[in-house]
């Protein structure tokens, strides 16, 4: 599992963010959570999530 320094979303395949596309790419991170409608929820709007999937909390 990677997650993305700039957007947060996690993800399983690839060296690069299939969301923003950023290379900047971590396997350490805290904590995760599922967003099912990023548009209507508040922590999306925290961690400016636009896109439905898997984000962590913290990257390191
Ligand atoms: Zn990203």
């Amino acid at each position: 599992m990677k997650a993305c320094r700039k957007c947060n979303y996690i993800f399983e395949e690839g060296d690069v963010c299939p969301v923003c596309g950023s290379d900047d790419i971590t396997e350490k991170f805290g904590g995760r959570i599922y967003l099912l409608d990023p548009d209507n929820s508040e922590i999306a709007k925290l961690i400016n999530a636009k896109v439905k999937g898997t984000y962590a909390v913290r990257v390191k």
